[in-house]
């Protein structure tokens, strides 16, 4: 039960689904869903409406936070570097995986653990 996460959802618990309805007969409520994973928001929410119940809340607050865009950013070639791969099905042999530059084309080879590495970028 401990490694359950629970909905960051602020109006999660007054939403009327069934599985949403827990505790002992007579003493049910309405909670907040629990669950192992969760596939919106980072792992967060439930589901996209609980989602934005809290960007509605805080959004805001956590842009503010987390610092505004105060110009607009510009795509140049340090930064147009964008991670892909060529399909290679129905073969032992895995993808090709690339960045390719969106402006100048150019494409450099990637390894797979590369490609699933977040923080590994080009982009400067
Ligand atoms: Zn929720």
């Amino acid at each position: 039960m401990s490694d359950l996460k629970l909905c960051q959802g602020t109006e999660c618990h007054t939403y009327n689904t069934q599985d949403r309805v827990k505790g002992q007969k007579g003493n049910k409520t309405r909670q907040t869903r629990r669950r192992s994973n969760f596939y919106y928001g980072g792992g967060n929410f439930c589901d996209m409406r609980c989602m934005y119940d809290w960007f509605q809340k805080f959004g805001d607050k956590a842009i503010d936070y987390f610092g505004r865009l105060t110009e607009a950013k510009h795509l140049t070639e340090e930064n147009a570097w964008v991670k892909d791969y060529d399909w290679r099905g129905n073969t032992d042999e895995s993808h090709r995986h690339y960045f390719l530059n969106t402006i100048t084309k150019e494409r450099r080879p990637l390894t797979e653990q590369q490609y699933n590495d977040s923080n590994y970028t080009l982009n400067t």
